[in-house]
């Protein structure tokens, strides 16, 4: 199959070099000159686990090729993939679909043959209409259908997801559509279940997915609250949950808040649709409140062990939004250091891959080190933010003699407190008491 993908983001790059890895031949488009340069150079352009060995293999194969031409994305293609950003609005949360519209004008133009035009960006309910209307006006003559194809795929596990889904939801009522996603699915379809619904039910789907979502993480997080006034432990808690089936034991883990691309927007998003049609969602509104006040909460945590030193230093370990990613983009990290910020502590900071994204955002408000021992030199307190496996097991004799107060904020739960207390660290986690 000839596919043309719009958007080489983490979902266009990881997805077109899945869809290649299959042996389609794809062209991946991007606005982004220096993006396609770098792509085109060999370079990828985000960190994403195992991508580098299959972005190689399939662009020298030749069948993965980059461009800043619409036109050579789409004019060959059966299947041109959508997948641009849809932030969200500043001013009212909604999400912002300006990329999404000037992605279907320009692609109008080049459709040849029966297309399918597959929406993975995640886009409120109706824009499936809208797109089919942007292109069949710009051209009447075009053959196509508009599906929603959304995406489900998790930074950090981009490829691992990519070639096993939990379900592949399709929303169109067309059947030479559907019969094109069945046989670009074929592969899967002895796990993976495909689910075809109306377009507007698979638009729904994504948001109401990605609530619920937020909604587990907040819940988890209100229960670790609960556990540290209890004493019960929190990591005992959920795994009992998690047995449940009905509860399942994913998205237990208690901790800063959600970050990412996604959540943030998509809850925003999905309480502004549903305000638009004039229904209130309570539970999401409360989970997005609670989540920007659960980061405000560990910021504070922190603060109050420094607040009486002289001129404090605060070491922090993990600017990604989460492990296994080089996303900065809505990080809780990015948060809760700039609330530390506000308090003017000195902050210096250490991420396996995401130096360079959480520059581009915090520039030169905080010091980077090399290295995860490098960050500790002199500080008052080590704060754990992102959950990389290094961090999870660290030599507390060097930590010790770099340190100038042996304290840690792991608000991860990624050491032991038995480790931590044997060091004779002060030792701060989240939902569990350590004595
Ligand atoms: P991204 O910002 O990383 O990538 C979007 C890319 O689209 C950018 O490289 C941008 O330059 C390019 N672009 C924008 N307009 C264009 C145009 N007209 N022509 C060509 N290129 C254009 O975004 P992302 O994280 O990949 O997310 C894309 C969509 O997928 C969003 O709607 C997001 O909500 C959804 N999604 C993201 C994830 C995730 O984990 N990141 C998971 C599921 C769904």
């Amino acid at each position: 199959m000839k596919i043309g993908i719009i958007g080489t983001g983490y979902v266009g790059l990881p997805s077109g070099v899945g869809f290649a890895e299959l042996g389609h031949t794809v062209v991946c488009v991007d606005n982004n000159k220096a993006k396609i340069e770098a792509l085109n150079k060999g370079k990828l352009t985000l960190y994403e686990n195992g991508l580098a060995d299959l972005f190689k293999a399939n662009t020298e194969q030749g069948r993965l090729r980059f461009t800043t031409s619409m036109k050579e994305a789409v004019q060959e293609a059966d299947l041109v993939i959508i997948a641009v950003g849809t932030p969200p609005d500043p001013i009212t949360h909604e999400a912002d679909l300006q990329y999404i519209y000037a992605a279907a004008t320009e692609l109008a133009d080049y459709l040849t043959g029966y297309t399918v035009i597959a929406n993975k960006s995640t886009v409120p309910v109706g824009t499936g209409d809208a797109v089919e209307k942007i292109i069949a006006s710009k051209n009447p003559a075009a053959d196509f259908d508009v599906v929603s194809l959304p995406e489900f795929l998790r930074e950090g596990f981009a490829l691992q997801d990519f070639f096993n889904p939990d379900r592949i939801i399709l929303g169109t009522h067309s059947e030479r559509a559907i019969s094109l996603i069945s046989k670009l699915y074929e592969p899967f379809k002895e796990k993976t279940p495909l689910l075809v619904v109306s377009r507007k039910s698979s638009e729904t789907i994504k948001y109401a997915s990605n609530a619920f979502l937020a909604m587990k993480i907040h819940y988890i997080n209100e229960i670790a609250n609960f556990c540290e006034k209890s004493g019960a432990n929190v990591a005992e808690v959920a795994k009992g949950m998690g047995m449940d089936k009905r509860i399942g034991n994913r998205f237990l883990n208690a901790g800063i808040g959600f970050g990412g691309s996604c959540f943030p927007k998509d809850t925003m998003a999905m309480a502004h649709m549903a305000n638009k049609v004039g229904v209130r969602m309570e539970l999401i509104e409360t989970t997005i409140a609670g989540n920007q006040k659960r980061k405000k909460e560990m910021a504070d945590r922190v603060y109050q062990s420094l607040k009486d030193l002289k001129n404090p230093k605060v070491a922090v370990w993990g600017l990604a939004f989460k492990n296994g990613t080089d996303d900065c983009r809505q990080s809780p990290a990015m948060d809760i250091i700039r609330e530390l910020l506000q308090k003017a502590l000195s902050i210096t900071a250490y991420d396996p891959k995401a130096m360079d994204t959480a520059k581009a955002i915090l520039g030169d408000k905080i010091s980077y080190a090399s290295g995860m021992y490098e960050a500790v030199k002199g500080a008052d307190v080590l704060v754990i933010l992102t959950e990389w496996p290094e961090f999870s097991a660290p030599d507390f004799d060097e930590l010790a003699k770099r340190m100038n107060r042996k304290v840690i904020f792991d608000l991860r739960n990624m050491l032991s407190c038995e480790d931590a207390q044997e060091a004779d660290f002060e030792y701060h986690c989240i939902g569990r008491k350590c004595d």
